[in-house]
């Protein structure tokens, strides 16, 4: 089966084609940070219009690339939530009106679940059961994943997202927007040592998280050195790398320890923050230590994108998890807030 997907969750607009058998045929991505940057966030009116003006002309760029009609395709999925109102509306309601027209069902998937799945799109894929560490824009969760759709959450965030974290942080430090990979860029620079920052709840003793007093501990130094004569360059890099590394060094502590108290061996990162390196190395380093594996998606597919989406409902139907009748209403509804562990089996 051919699976037509949409995200347009935030701020960039995905569509993608995978095959249930073959996997992934083609994706078209449009990020639209270059329109935010001058906000410094994504402002959600602007996201919705833009969306509508990209999700055609990159509907037309995936069939051409992947040399397939519309006619071919046999699903349309698409985000349904969670994310914004307005954005989500954009790619729900083109997904239900090719579906309509073609006269397929369309079906709607967990943004989470389809960062969740992405690293089966690697090579290696890892096989169920294993832990999940979501780390994302919004989320930061651990999860035991037994199968499509079987997700049983560990730990969270009690305040901000890792994601959230690299951004605020970024932003005290003068970055630009999104500020992940800015401050992962600075950091290079910096020395890590130089400031010792707070690993919140490292030492909790479950498998949850905190992020929002890192941002506070960085904003008491950035005024401390303002009153001293500023923040020179130096400065801005050492305390990139220190935020850095504390964030990483939190969350590979939990999750090795949600390894751990699982007796799972094998680890799966997915969402934006999994594209940063040192992240990357540490957990690899870690876990082959324990003669486990760690698994993480194709560096481009971390962050939003449409290939996560078809892929996720395509895991879903090979599954036996849709039922594709019910899909042929087009009637649909978005779940602005939309909780993972509420998702249907
Ligand atoms: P959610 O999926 O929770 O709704 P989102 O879709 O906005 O949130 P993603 O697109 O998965 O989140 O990831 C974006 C986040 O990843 C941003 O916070 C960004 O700063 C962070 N990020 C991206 N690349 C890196 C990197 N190399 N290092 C650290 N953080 C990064
Ligand atoms: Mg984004
Ligand atoms: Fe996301």
């Amino acid at each position: 089966m051919i699976v037509l997907g949409y995200e347009s969750s935030c701020d960039e607009t995905g569509v993608a084609l995978v095959c249930t058998e073959r996997g992934l045929l083609a994706h078209a991505l449009h990020s639209q940070v270059a329109m935010h940057e001058a906000y410094g966030g994504v402002v959600p009116e602007l996201a919705s219009r833009d969306h509508i003006q990209r999700v055609l002309p990159l509907t037309d760029q995936t069939l051409n690339e992947a040399g397939l009609t519309l006619a071919q395709v046999d699903v349309v999925a698409y985000t349904a939530g969670p994310g914004l109102a307005g954005a989500l509306l954009v790619g729900a309601s083109v997904a239900q009106s090719v579906a309509w027209a073609l006269g397929k069902p369309a079906i709607p998937v967990h943004h989470l679940e389809g960062h969740l799945l992405s690293p089966l799109l690697a090579e290696p894929a890892p096989e169920f059961p294993f832990v999940a560490l979501l780390v994302s824009g919004g989320h930061t969760q651990l999860m035991r994943v037994d199968g499509v759709g079987r997700y049983e959450l560990l730990g969270e965030t009690l305040d901000d997202a890792a994601g959230e974290a690299f951004d605020k942080t970024a932003k005290l430090l003068g970055l630009g927007y999104p500020g992940g990979p800015a401050l992962s860029r600075l950091a290079e620079q910096g020395d890590a040592q130089a400031y010792a920052l707070p690993r919140p709840m490292l030492h909790s003793g479950d498998l949850d998280f905190s992020f929002s007093g890192l941002k506070t501990a960085v904003l008491t130094q950035v005024r401390k050195h303002e009153a001293d004569g500023g923040v020179t360059e130096a400065r801005r890099a050492d305390l990139a790398a220190a935020t850095e590394a504390a964030i990483v060094d939190v969350l590979a502590s939990k999750a090795l320890k949600a390894m751990r108290q699982t007796g799972l061996k094998q680890l799966v990162v997915a969402g934006g923050v999994g594209a940063n390196r040192h992240l990357r190395q540490r957990l690899q380093t870690e876990i082959s230590k324990l003669k486990g594996r760690v698994f993480f998606p194709p560096v481009a597919l971390c962050t939003d994108n449409g290939a996560m989406i078809a892929f996720a409902a395509a895991q879903r139907l090979k599954a036996g998890l849709v039922d594709l009748a019910q899909s042929n209403s087009h009637a649909f509804t978005i779940r602005p807030r939309w909780a993972l562990e509420d998702l249907a089996v």
